[in-house]
């Protein structure tokens, strides 16, 4: 992006009184208020619980990247843009490298936390220019040790892939509660971001489910997902 170029970073989390964002016009109602244009400078992932990382252009605006979890763009031109993620539990991840101009979008929920998406997107980022060192991360509103219970299987997993990491698996009356993110934040480390530029500025999705939506707590009739997005306007 030129140096003498207009537009700002925009960073946004939405939550329920900003309602469902699966719909387009909540989205965009969402978007115009926060980034000042609509869904049609909205990339969005078809998210499918993978550990994908794709890269995006101009050209993918407006648009659903298909079988990927995770997006990570380049501005080269002044281009409004925005990568968003819808969330319900999951993590919503943003990153960037703001002298490269590099960002990322990353839903993480237990599968792509396993898999590695956080150090996928940051590796996809370099690629794209960015230096680890520079990157800073933002960590959403998801589900947190206090509720998010997982079945032994899964518990085993994360301490088998991450046993230097202490209290990543909570038990409390026969039950075994997994922290999503002290792995998330471990792993971003790994990737070589400094731990004073990993934020997490979230709640428990579940505990505080008036504020937000939650696949655990929410019924069918009251679900609804929050988006994070990243992107420049
Ligand atoms: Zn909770």
């Amino acid at each position: 992006m030129q140096p003498n170029h207009n537009l700002r970073l925009k960073v946004g989390f939405s939550n329920r009184k900003d309602g469902d964002l699966r719909s387009g016009a909540l989205r965009n109602e969402f978007l115009r208020r926060t980034f000042g244009f609509e869904g049609e400078k909205l990339v969005t992932a078809q998210q499918v619980h993978g550990d994908g990382v794709a890269v995006v252009s101009a050209r993918s605006r407006g648009k659903r990247v298909a079988k990927t979890d995770g997006l990570a763009y380049r501005a080269s031109t002044a281009t409004p843009i925005a990568l968003g993620v819808r969330v319900a539990d999951c993590a919503p991840i943003l990153l960037v490298d703001e002298k490269s101009h590099v960002i990322a979008a990353v839903h993480a929920g237990w599968r792509g936390t396993l898999g590695g998406i956080s150090m996928r997107a940051v590796d996809v980022m370099e690629s794209l220019g960015a230096k680890r060192g520079q990157i800073r991360a933002v960590i959403g509103p998801h589900i947190k040790d206090c509720c998010y219970d997982v079945p032994p299987g899964r518990a085993d997993a994360f301490v088998h892939a991450y046993p230097q990491v202490p209290s990543l698996i909570v038990k409390k009356g026969g039950k075994q509660y997994l922290s999503l993110i002290r792995a998330l934040v471990h792993q971003l480390q790994l990737a070589g971001i400094k731990k004073d530029r990993i934020k997490d500025v979230s709640r428990c999705t579940a505990s505080h489910n008036d504020e937000y939506f939650s696949y655990r707590a929410d019924t069918q009739n009251s679900y609804g997902e929050q988006m994070g997005f990243i992107g420049y306007a």
